[in-house]
């Protein structure tokens, strides 16, 4: 089957919806399909009334976004259309970010992950593995060759915590300094050489984030996963004559005694974050959930909420006004909202059944007012 093409758009907050296909088990219950993208240039999502619910729904309900991928659309297809151009963003020194926005099983890990359904996972195409193989590549180019490194932090948001995905898990602490910069603490960040070693990276945090069993917060649908791929360029601080500020690594290495090579200056120059979200269904019923479901979901509302405000002020260029404190999520993105070279790119996922109609429509809702 061909893939569709879209024009390729120059945007500041980039807004996609894909929709997934029906499963297997869907198929099976009959949960019909009641989500259609009749027209890809148009980038309508169209509920028809006669499926819905009448009592919730009086009409039929159409949004428009800058990008509607169907059931039919791949990874790469989604990646070139949504990552892919804020590659020259973290270039030219901004910072940029994806996230991956919808209800527990809509496809945010399969977007941003890859598909991992089978025993065969395949981390391959998913934004994390795809982002990072662009950045290498344009790392190869030249004017980059040896004067940039990249590093990546892997972290989670439960409940308004911080764990380290690349530590353990280890609890990190979130400090706000008085000119109101933000900063995680001790949190991990390793320099990466190869697509390689980001992918080991991707494979073991998601596999942390999601293996365990015993402890609530393992449960991944509950926090927020964000992948940081870090920019810097380091020049010597006391130059020498044998020093030039592009010294490649295995030079570095081999200067570990030097003194003047040792001080170095250390800057970064761009930053993606790829952020899959904690799913934005509206807790079970909030009266019979537990306490610890309730303090879930309302921590969740409260950081989906605050994001949206912090996207929509980054849209009005609104540089003093970013309500970043009402979440840590906002707080610990914060420095990509502000800046005048900073690019968000949201991509709300829907699932196609029926029984989902309810939840879908908050994410379209939710993702029509990001702009
Ligand atoms: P979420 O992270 O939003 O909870 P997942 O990404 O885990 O959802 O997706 C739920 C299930 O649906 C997984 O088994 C995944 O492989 C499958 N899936 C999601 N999106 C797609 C897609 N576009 N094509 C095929 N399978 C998909
Ligand atoms: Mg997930």
């Amino acid at each position: 089957m061909k893939e569709y093409q879209f024009n390729q758009k120059d945007l500041r907050i980039c807004v996609a919806v894909r929709k997934r296909p029906l499963n297997k088990r869907e198929i099976a219950k009959k949960d019909n399909d009641v989500i259609t993208i009749p027209n890809k240039d148009h980038c309508l999502v169209h509920v028809p009334k006669s499926k819905v619910d009448l009592t919730k729904f009086l009409d039929n309900q159409t949004f428009k976004f800058d990008y509607t991928f169907d059931e039919r659309s791949t990874n790469d297809l989604v990646y070139r259309y949504t990552a892919a151009p804020l590659i020259d963003t973290i270039f030219n020194g901004g910072n940029a970010t994806v996230f991956a926005y919808g209800q527990t099983g809509s496809g945010k890990t399969f977007t941003m992950g890859g598909d991992l359904s089978s025993a065969k996972a395949d981390y391959t195409h998913g934004i994390y593995a795809q982002t990072a193989r662009d950045i290498f590549q344009r790392l190869s180019l030249p004017q980059y060759r040896s004067s940039v490194e990249i590093f990546v932090t892997f972290y989670e948001i439960y409940c308004g915590k911080v764990f380290d995905l690349l530590n353990n898990k280890k609890r990190l602490r979130v400090l706000e300094d008085q000119k109101g910069l933000v900063q995680v603490c001790d949190r991990k960040e390793q320099q990466v050489k190869s697509v390689q070693d980001v992918l080991n990276i991707i494979q073991h945090g998601m596999s942390i984030r999601t293996s365990g069993t015993t402890a609530a917060n393992s449960n991944s649908s509950r926090s927020h996963a964000i992948l940081q791929i870090i920019l810097k360029t380091s020049t010597p601080i006391s130059a020498q004559s044998n020093v030039t500020s592009s010294v490649s690594s295995s030079s570095r290495n081999n200067n570990h005694n030097n003194p003047a090579v040792l001080r170095r200056s250390v800057k970064e120059v761009g930053k993606m974050s790829l952020i899959d979200l904690a799913g934005s269904e509206r807790g079970k019923d909030t009266a019979s959930g537990d306490r610890l479901q309730r303090m879930e979901g309302s921590e969740i509302n409260k950081s989906l909420l605050a994001l949206k405000e912090c996207i929509r002020a980054l849209g009005r260029g609104d540089g003093c006004h970013v309500p970043f404190r009402g979440s840590t999520l906002t707080k610990v993105l914060r420095d990509s909202f502000i800046g005048d070279k900073s690019k968000v790119c949201m991509i709300a996922m829907v699932s196609p059944t029926h029984s989902d109609v309810e939840n879908t429509m908050n994410t379209l809702r939710y993702a029509d007012r990001v702009k």
